[in-house]
């Protein structure tokens, strides 16, 4: 009956971004980075459930998961987002911070070149052309990773996280779910087999 927060509203959860060919993207790291192998199947993203207690129908049915990284971001109007890299384009993100991780409110330039849809995204580190971006910099409100994940349960149909309950306890509870999910996927196979390129 009594809450101790606000619920969480749906569409204040950051958004997620997908680099188009030919789009640009300015922006700034606004946390930590959640990362995951996922699947592509049945035109959409899946997690990949493969742990020491359950086996992912999906490795099975369709090859090993892919690698993605989802950078958190503040963009324009301190709007919440979180970039998905590949683990080629987070590579590239890394290399340009050689000391230590990109630090927090960094500014980056994302950019997918025009072309093929799965051309590699580019990385770079912008021009400050504006005295008072470095001001601003202590301004980019945090996205917490809780909030992404929140995304990327929405994005997968996972079961939605009950009120208070740890991350822990609610993997332990839609983990299994998800993988009967799959395994009913398994044998409907006219659902099955669309693998992205991208
Ligand atoms: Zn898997």
């Amino acid at each position: 009956m009594f809450l101790n927060e606000p619920p969480k509203r749906e569409n204040h959860l950051p958004h997620l971004v997908r680099l188009k060919a030919g789009q640009t993207l300015t922006t700034r790291l606004a946390g930590e980075p959640l990362r995951v192998h996922t699947h592509f199947a049945t035109g959409r993203t899946l997690p990949c459930v493969n742990s020491d207690q359950t086996l992912c129908p999906l490795c099975e049915l369709i090859g090993p998961p892919r690698y993605y990284a989802y950078w958190p971001i503040r963009g324009k109007s301190n709007q919440a987002g979180a970039v998905e890299l590949t683990a080629l384009a987070e590579q590239e993100l890394l290399a340009l911070f050689p000391e230590g991780n990109p630090p927090f409110g960094q500014r980056l330039q994302f950019h997918r070149p025009n072309g093929r849809r799965n051309n590699p995204v580019q990385i770079s580190i912008p021009f400050l052309e504006d005295p008072h971006e470095k001001a601003r910099k202590t301004e980019v409100v945090p996205v917490s990773s809780s909030d992404v994940q929140r995304t990327l349960f929405r994005l997968w149909e996972a079961p939605p996280m009950a009120d208070g309950e740890s991350l822990e306890v609610y993997l332990d509870r839609i983990i299994p779910v998800l993988a009967v999910r799959y395994a009913h996927m398994l044998q409907t196979p006219r659902n099955t087999g669309s693998i992205d390129d991208s």
